[in-house]
């Protein structure tokens, strides 16, 4: 075993992050770029059940003097790693792209994204509030609270690898807890630059521990240990019950982000340019690999054979290269077992009868990587798979609607209800949506996909579960009330 507190991005193999110590465990697991399996990004430590038990026990002893930090002294950690971030953003975008596969300039703006986020949370950290009432006894006042909730393990996907684990990391850390960082086993590279970054942003030991690998081992450790006091999981809806389900015999706090499978409503009155844009947008940027990716195009009779043929159009002017190059509009799928699956739900669409009108064709290009060109179905009807299950690829459908009412009964019909979206130009209808789409997030004449950094995030039926993440509203996850009574007679 390997120990030291210097280790560095040229240092190899890259290290967990335990108790303040880099250590290194005999077993290795690679970081291979999607878009050129030939580039090797690096080796990278896979920690092992004994080192989560120690990272676990290291956060329950730095926890009480933590809690008791400042709100300056936190607020200060979490700006200079915000800072940090920003400055590197260039730097850390092209390792995400390299690791994750979205385009350079969608990577930087993850990058920028999860700067801001730190940013926001260090100014949180300084307006934590409470109440204070009178009670219904005399002399006796009330305060109510809020109280950091301990040692918080944080399980995150691959599809956003630095903005997914800041949107927990940093309120966690605002709010005086103490935190488990367990990354996907894919994009381990991002997850060990954050983990650097606010160790020299100044957080003290145990604080924050890093434990890359696998889900099975670590995330069973985090979800079944009782000295772990919440978990806040974005991932698939299998992974996600089973979290919950071992993390509620602990009585742990629980916060789920799962699934989606996102309508888009695109009506006669659509603006044909805004809805189209909307789509590609949507279904296809970022691979696809969006929880809040649009895959089901829900459009009235009116516009859409228009809609479907301008949006086929687009898609033909959509470059799928290397997540590097300039020009690139759509990187690789992430992974061969992510291309397999997308694969297998193109032929499922074909035997379900709908027609593939463009796309779903595996491309070569200069290296050797997962590339998949975005793939349309039409004539699909709400009850096939590729309408009721998460693909999560670049692979898109459109459900045909007589009229509003049958397009937001379809939009509707699913077990999801993370983001749902409108193109129309009717006032009147676009109220009635926001107010009547069964999701957490609703979107006009945008994209489902892309959201701000400031506002809550999540959804509703089988996509989530638990308190609302990011924005003020992250404080009812990662923290706890406690309703003081004192006597003064
Ligand atoms: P994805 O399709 O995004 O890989 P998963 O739900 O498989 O979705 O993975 C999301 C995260 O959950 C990853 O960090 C993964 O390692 C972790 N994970 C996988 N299996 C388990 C498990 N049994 N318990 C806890 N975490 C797990």
């Amino acid at each position: 075993m390997h120990s030291s507190n210097d280790q560095t991005a040229s240092s190899r193999p890259l290290a967990n992050l335990i108790d303040g110590e880099w250590v290194s465990s005999g077993e290795l697991f690679q970081n291979i770029n999607p878009s050129d399996l030939s580039d090797k990004i690096g080796d990278y430590a896979l920690a092992d059940a004994d080192q989560a038990h120690q990272a676990i026990a290291a956060a329950n002893r730095a926890f009480p003097a933590w809690a008791s930090t400042t709100p300056q002294q936190r607020a200060d950690i979490l700006d200079a790693a915000g800072t940090t971030i920003l400055a590197r953003k260039e730097e850390l975008g092209r390792l995400l792209a390299r690791e994750e596969g979205k385009t350079l300039p969608e990577a930087i703006g993850e990058v920028v994204r999860a700067g801001q986020i730190f940013k926001f949370f260090a100014g949180e950290a300084l307006r934590i509030a409470g109440e204070k009432l009178a009670s219904v006894r005399p002399d006796v006042e009330i305060e109510i609270r809020r109280e950091p909730v301990g040692v918080i393990g944080l399980i995150t996907p691959w599809n956003f690898p630095i903005a997914i684990p800041a949107w927990k990391i940093a309120p966690a850390l605002a709010y005086g807890n103490c935190v488990i960082l367990k990354p996907a086993e894919l994009v381990p590279g991002c997850a060990w630059e954050l983990a650097r970054i606010l160790v020299d942003a100044g957080l003290p030991p145990g604080v924050f521990s890093l434990l890359m690998g696998h889900g099975r081992v670590l995330g069973e450790v985090l979800t079944s240990s009782p000295g772990v006091h919440a978990i806040s999981f974005t991932g698939s809806v299998a992974t996600g019950r089973r979290v919950a389900a071992k993390a509620v015999e602990t009585g742990k706090k629980i916060q789920l982000e799962m699934g989606g499978k996102n309508p888009l409503v695109v009506l006669d009155d659509a603006d044909l340019k805004i809805a189209v844009e909307a789509a590609a947008n949507g279904a296809f940027f970022s691979t696809g690999q969006r929880c809040t990716a649009s895959s089901r195009l829900i459009v009235t009779e009116g516009i859409h054979d228009r809609f479907v043929a301008a949006l086929v159009e687009r898609m033909k002017g959509l470059t799928v290269d290397h997540a590097l190059k300039p020009g690139t509009a759509i990187g690789p799928v992430v992974s061969q077992e992510q291309l397999d699956q997308d694969l297998r739900y193109l032929r499922i669409g074909q035997e379900e009868g709908a027609r593939l009108v463009t796309g779903g064709e595996r491309l070569s290009r200069e290296t050797e990587g997962y590339f998949l060109s975005p793939a349309l179905f039409t004539e699909t009807t709400a009850s096939m798979r590729i309408n009721r299950e998460e693909i999560f690829g670049p692979v898109a459908s459109v459900i045909r609607a007589k009229d509003y009412d049958e397009a937001l009964a379809l939009a509707n019909d699913t077990e999801f209800g993370l983001a749902a979206g409108i193109c129309t130009t009717s006032l009147k209808l676009a109220s009635h949506f926001k107010r009547h789409a069964q999701a957490g997030m609703v979107m006009v004449n945008l994209p489902t996909a892309g959201v701000d950094y400031h506002v809550p995030f999540g959804g509703r039926k089988a996509s989530s579960y638990g308190p609302r993440e990011q924005g003020r509203h992250a404080v009812e996850f990662y923290t706890t009330i406690k309703t003081a009574y004192q006597f003064s007679g």
